[in-house]
């Protein structure tokens, strides 16, 4: 690379880091933002900027998935996907705020001392969560970005439309898990956000692919994302997702996006009915596991040790957990303690391979599966802090089914009601991004 090209790149980046800080100062959308992000090559992501959620390791960049407990953790390594975008020149601009280890849908529940990230349009809102530092900076910045974002359930397709951006999530297996901070390991996936949607595909183009580093990665011959294909596809809203409770310009907006297209009505009665308690067992459950490991020891926030192992681990738990976190622990202990283990734990697994074959007994017939992402608009701040944990985890009730059977979707931009915008998600097949991305460019 001669000299020029180097200073030019730098150049480049460093206007998009200031830009982006000016951003967060007004909405706080960075866990720690690099003041020269660089790029150390050329390649097809020369030029663009990355903001990475926090839940992905950077080698040397504090990576602590928005919670304290993790305070002062800088992996000593790069998660798959961040090798593979440096490979390709781009340029990491920082970590971005997330629910601590993804637990919410408004990015409300983040670590004392860290900041509230503001919604786009209206500062008084939430982003949506978990990934909601992500969705912001999409959102706002004018340089050219991609996010890195993450979604177990939801985490990617929620803010994404209440910021209006697009938010793909991929089929599980399809982007390596290398170096993603667990929540629920059966379930989480890394997939992206940008304004544009060609910016998905180039993404998604770079980061998907076999690593025999992540046991569920997947052995698949390579697509090409970025290449247009076909216009045409079956088609079904379903029916259960544009009944009561969804707000009606959420829905007018998304069937005004589909006029051209001729769709049926198709129906997941069982998703719709018990999508979220066994979204909700299986992953709670995970997740107190996949947290026992922090115990202020290995990694990130520790004190003085004092007293025996049980006292200093209870003590670094209590201290630097949040609410939700014991909340999720807690619960998940619970689920799959013996006694409980069968009639919760057990039957949640069942249920979940009971709504794989509906998803694919429906993907017989069809290409697209379409529901609105959100019933609703991003809720005010103080309209969430009424809401009780039953109803928080309600909210879900678009997202999780898909996450739960591994499906890719993405969250498109459909519009805006009162000065907010909404989205809808496309469903397809496992491994059948390529159509989710050919139906999105051919939506007008
Ligand atoms: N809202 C969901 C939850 O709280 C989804 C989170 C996610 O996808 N990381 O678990």
């Amino acid at each position: 690379m001669t000299q020029k090209e180097t200073s030019h790149q730098d150049m480049d980046f460093s206007e998009a880091a200031r830009e982006a800080e000016r951003i967060n100062q007004d909405y706080h959308y960075f866990l720690h933002l690099e003041k020269h992000p660089k790029a150390e090559k050329k390649g097809r992501l020369s030029g663009y900027a990355v903001s990475v959620k926090d839940c992905i390791c950077v080698k040397g960049m504090e990576s602590r998935a928005g919670s304290r407990i993790l305070s002062g953790f800088a992996p000593p390594y790069d998660a798959a996907v961040i090798e593979k975008v440096r490979e390709e020149g781009g340029a990491i601009l920082g970590k971005t705020s997330q629910d601590v280890f993804g637990f919410g849908s408004f990015n409300v529940n983040i670590s004392k001392g860290d900041k509230l990230p503001l919604n786009p349009f209206d500062k008084e809102r939430v982003t949506g969560g978990s990934s909601g530092g992500a969705a912001g900076v999409t959102q706002l910045l004018s340089a050219k970005h991609i996010a890195l974002s993450e979604s177990t359930g939801g985490s990617i397709a929620c803010p994404a439309s209440y910021c209006g951006v697009y938010g793909l999530t991929p089929t599980y297996g399809l982007v390596s898990r290398y170096g993603l901070m667990d929540y629920a390991t059966s379930m989480d996936k890394i997939g992206v956000m940008a304004k544009d949607l060609e910016d998905v595909a180039l993404m998604l183009d770079i980061i998907s692919g076999y690593d025999k580093r992540d046991s569920t990665s997947a052995k698949r011959a390579k697509e090409d994302y970025t290449k247009h294909g076909r216009n045409r596809f079956r088609i079904g809203v379903v029916s259960e997702s544009i009944g009561n409770g969804v707000m009606p310009k959420v829905k007018s907006n998304l069937f005004d996006k589909l006029k051209g297209h001729a769709f049926s009505e198709v129906s997941l009665p069982l998703v719709f009915r018990h999508g979220v308690a066994t979204y909700y067992l299986i992953s709670l459950s995970e997740a107190s596991t996949n947290l026992a490991k922090y115990c202020g020891m290995r990694y990130g926030y520790h004190e003085a040790l004092s007293g025996n192992f049980n006292e200093y681990f209870s003590k670094i738990r209590e201290e630097a957990f949040s609410k939700e976190e014991k909340r999720r622990i807690i619960l998940g202990t619970f689920a799959r303690m013996s006694g409980y283990r069968d009639a919760y734990y057990l039957k949640a697994l069942k249920v979940r391979t009971k709504m794989i074959e509906e998803y694919k007994s429906i993907f017989r017939n069809l290409d697209i599966i379409v529901t609105p992402t959100m019933p609703n608009i991003a809720p005010r701040f103080d309209e969430i802090s009424k809401l009780s944990p039953l109803e928080n985890f309600m909210m879900d009730i678009m997202t999780v089914g898909p996450n739960i059977a591994g499906l890719p979707h993405i969250s498109i931009p459909s519009g805006m009601c009162d000065g907010l915008p909404t989205g809808f998600m496309a469903i397809a097949d496992h491994f059948q991004e390529k159509k989710l991305i050919d139906f999105a460019r051919g939506l007008t």
